[in-house]
């Protein structure tokens, strides 16, 4: 009988009803159990979670296991439910209308889940994870203290979110993922989360749940607005598109860590360089360079160094000095004169506002203020000032941005008038469009680009109504080994340049 391979597939072979009896049904159900808590047919004592509860559907919140009990009684019911079986019945009707559905359903059992970390996920939304105030409440003695900090109580929610070394461990997450926003606690990490899935008018909760959810969403919090992207990266989405960064050539990177926090990284590149010219053709010239680099990262420190064998020399640095305040420094020396330039900047993050102050070599100083006005909505400005060459400028910027979409809106007194838009298809597909515009030299372009993130490959690529069209793939071809293709031709300065590259580490 269970030669199916197991007991649901039994009744499947047999699709003639076969009726168990009860007590039959009680002793298999108790061995799936212990097998699914402990991998085998030993006392599982200390389950998380009921069987009845694992049993439930995935969207009501269990796993969608099998339970004997109701495949039991299903096959009685096997004859009525083909009667009312179909879309239309309204038996399918009334489960759908009814029966409770949990909204994170698709949060823990996305395609591409990895089994052991959504059964983890899955323990901790219902909060049956052996967290120790759950032990302490069980009745044992245990000291409650988190295991992380050794200074908080140990709840799932400070666990996971609130605990001082989650929060860096989240930092760098997201920074890593250029999110530039901070950990939530896990009740508003997981709204986010939830806010993010759910497309609009296809909530799985009630009908009139979702009215008063969105009603909800409506009465605005202006007192709690998220924080800003920074000013310099408003057009960041639009630029991944569009401004790949196309090489000629042949390119090898080689990045080797020496711990957690330091690595070394070597890069060879060959192929024409352009010279500037006079003319209207471009001259090329054939050149190689290596480029030897260190780099240090702490989540608060950031050091790079890069030497190349031309005898430029650049420097970076990034120092968060406290939550709120960051200053980077940017070097760039070379042996040509007036060529080297620095810069340091300091930037402030406030709870729904970032402001910059910059400051640069040739009298250079500029200063930005970007602030959230709705939870969509960022608007700022800014001001720079160049003393070498007396000119000085101001400039506005506004950003809307939704889960779908990115627009962003630029003017500044040099003239120049950039828009750029940027919807997001999918998770994985993102098209963009840009346009801009110089008041002063009367130059126009606009472009639209695209940008796929798959599986093993990301490609991106953009056409310009200069008549340039550039696509940039990165396939990953081994954990740590990255082809890289790069091609651009420019069908207006008939110019094309191709590039092939390999990036390990
Ligand atoms: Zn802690």
């Amino acid at each position: 009988m269970m030669r199916g391979g197991g007991a649901g597939a039994a009744f499947r072979v047999h699709s003639r009803p076969v009726f168990l009896p009860k007590g039959v049904v009680k002793r298999i159900e108790q061995l799936c159990m212990k097998f699914f808590w402990k991998g085998n047919d030993e006392n599982a004592r200390g389950a998380r979670v009921s069987w009845d509860f694992i049993c439930s559907p995935k969207s009501e919140g269990g796993l969608g296991v099998r339970d004997l009990q109701s495949w039991n009684k299903a096959c009685l019911v096997q004859l009525a439910m083909r009667l009312l079986n179909g879309e239309s019945s309204m038996w399918v009707v009334w489960v759908r209308a009814y029966v409770p559905k949990v909204p994170w359903q698709k949060l823990v059992w996305f395609s591409l889940h990895i089994p052991k970390y959504s059964i983890i996920l899955w323990m901790t939304i219902l909060n049956h994870l052996p967290t120790l105030d759950r032990l302490r409440n069980m009745g044992l003695n245990v000291d409650t203290r988190c295991i992380l900090c050794a200074d908080g109580y140990e709840t799932r929610n400070h666990l996971f979110a609130e605990c001082a070394y989650s929060q860096q461990v989240w930092k760098s997450i997201l920074n890593i993922c250029v999110m530039n926003r901070r950990m939530l606690d896990w009740d508003g990490e997981v709204k986010k989360k939830l806010a993010g899935l759910v497309p609009p008018g296809a909530t799985t909760v009630p009908a009139g749940d979702a009215s008063k959810a969105k009603k909800a969403d409506e009465k605005v919090d202006y007192m709690n607005l998220p924080c800003p992207i920074p000013y310099e990266e408003i057009q960041r989405e639009a630029l991944m598109s569009l401004k790949p960064e196309t090489f000629e050539g042949l390119r090898f990177d080689f990045t080797k860590g020496l711990n957690q926090k330091f690595s070394l990284s070597h890069s060879v590149t060959m192929g024409p360089t352009e010279i500037p010219s006079q003319s209207a053709e471009t001259i090329k010239v054939p050149t190689a360079h290596y480029e030897f680099g260190a780099n240090f990262f702490d989540p608060n420190l950031m050091l790079i160094g890069r030497v190349l064998t031309d005898g430029r020399v650049n420097a970076r640095v990034k120092w968060d000095l406290t939550d709120n305040l960051t200053v980077k420094a940017n070097a760039q020396l070379t042996n040509e004169p007036h060529m080297s330039h620095g810069m340091f900047n300091f930037d402030y993050k406030g709870k729904d506002f970032r402001s910059q102050f910059q400051m640069g070599n040739g009298a250079l100083f500029g200063a930005s203020y970007f602030q959230s006005v709705t939870p969509h909505l960022s608007l700022g400005g800014e001001v720079f000032w160049a003393g070498q060459h007396r000119k000085s400028g101001i400039g506005y910027a506004a950003r809307y941005e939704t889960d779908k979409m990115v627009a962003t809106g630029q003017v500044a007194s040099t003239g120049m008038v950039a828009l750029s838009y940027v919807q997001k298809v999918s998770e994985k597909v993102s098209l963009a469009s840009d346009f801009m515009y110089n008041y002063m030299s009367r130059d126009v372009s606009a472009s639209v680009g695209y940008d796929y993130i798959l599986r093993q490959c990301r490609l991106r690529g953009k056409i310009d109504s200069n008549g340039c069209t550039t696509a940039f793939l990165e396939e990953r071809l081994n954990m740590g080994l990255n082809f890289i293709l790069s091609a651009e031709v420019d069908h207006c300065k008939k110019d094309h340049k191709f590039g092939f590259g390999l990036t390990v580490g």
